[in-house]
C-alpha cells in the first residue's frame, strides 16, 4: 500500500468570534511550530468571517487554512453565498464540502454537492468530501458500505480531479454524540471508499470524523486505512485538538 502523508482537519462549524477564533488559530500554529518538522498535514476550516484575519496568522507556518462550504458558482447575484475562488484569494488551500449539516440543515442532494466539487477544484481547492451513512439507513439492513459508495459515486463530477480530493467518512450518528464505529469497521468503509476510486484510489487521503478525541484517537490511528481526521468539536480546544494530531504523525 502506497505511504499517504496524513491530515487532520479542524471543522468549527459556527464557532469562534474574532478574538476567541484568532486566539485559537495562533495557540495551534503555536504547537504546530514548535512540533516542525510536521510529517502530517494541518487544516484548520474557521467560519469564514475569521478567515482572512486566520491567513495572516498561518502564513509561513506548516497550518493550512480551509473553507466549509462554497457556491457552486465563480460569482453572481447569490445574496450571501461565497464562491471557492473566494477563499482562494484569502488563501484557503482546502474545503470541506457534503457535511451531513448541510446535506440535513440545507438539503444539500448530491448533483448540488458534486456541482460544488467541481466549482471547488476549478477554484484550486481540494475537496474534503464528507460521507456517511445515518443511523436510519442502518436501521433499514443496508451496509455502511454500500450507502457510502453510493453517496459517494453520486457526489462526484464526472471530471473529478482525484489527485486534489480527500474522502471524510463521517458516520452521521457518530457526529457530536460521542458514539463510533469499531476501528475495524471504520478501516473496512475506509478501505472501500478507497477502492471506489480503482488504482487512482491509492493517493486519496480518507479520513475519518465523528466524536474523534484524544482518548479514542490512537485506536482509530492504528489503522494503515486511516489517513487522518475530521475533528469538529474537539477541534475548538488547541490542547486536545494537537493531542489528536500528533496521533497522525
Ligand atoms: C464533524 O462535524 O465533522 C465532526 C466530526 O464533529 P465531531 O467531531 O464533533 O463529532
Amino acid at each position: 500500500m502506497a505511504k499517504r502523508r496524513r491530515l487532520i482537519v479542524a471543522n468549527w462549524k459556527m464557532y469562534g468570534r474574532l478574538t476567541s477564533g484568532l486566539v485559537l488559530v495562533r495557540d495551534i500554529v503555536e504547537k504546530a511550530e514548535a512540533a516542525r518538522p510536521l510529517n502530517f498535514d494541518v487544516v484548520l476550516c474557521p467560519p469564514a468571517t475569521l478567515t482572512w484575519a486566520a491567513s495572516e496568522s498561518v502564513m509561513g507556518t506548516p497550518v493550512m487554512l480551509g473553507a466549509q462550504d462554497c457556491h457552486t458558482a465563480t460569482h453572481g447575484a447569490y445574496t450571501g453565498d461565497i464562491s471557492a475562488a473566494m477563499f482562494t484569494d484569502l488563501g484557503c488551500r482546502y474545503i470541506i464540502l457534503g457535511h451531513s449539516e448541510r446535506r440535513g440543515a440545507h438539503g444539500e442532494s448530491n448533483e448540488l454537492i458534486a456541482q460544488k466539487v467541481e466549482a471547488a477544484q476549478l477554484a484550486g481547492l481540494t475537496v474534503i468530501l464528507c460521507v456517511g451513512e445515518t443511523a436510519a439507513e442502518l436501521e433499514s439492513g443496508a451496509s455502511a458500505t454500500d450507502i457510502v459508495q453510493k453517496q459517494l459515486r453520486a457526489s462526484l463530477p464526472k471530471n473529478v480531479k482525484t489527485a486534489h480530493l480527500v474522502v471524510a467518512y463521517e458516520p452521521v450518528w457518530a457526529i457530536g454524540t460521542g458514539q463510533q464505529p469499531s476501528p475495524e469497521d471504520i478501516a473496512s468503509v475506509n478501505k472501500a471508499i478507497r477502492q471506489t476510486f480503482g488504482e487512482a484510489g491509492e493517493t486519496v487521503r480518507v479520513l475519518y470524523g465523528g466524536s474523534v478525541n484524544p482518548s479514542n484517537a490512537g485506536a482509530i490511528a492504528a489503522r494503515d486505512e486511516v489517513d487522518g481526521f475530521l475533528v469538529g468539536s474537539a477541534s475548538l480546544n488547541a490542547d486536545g485538538f494537537w493531542a489528536i494530531a500528533e496521533k497522525c504523525g
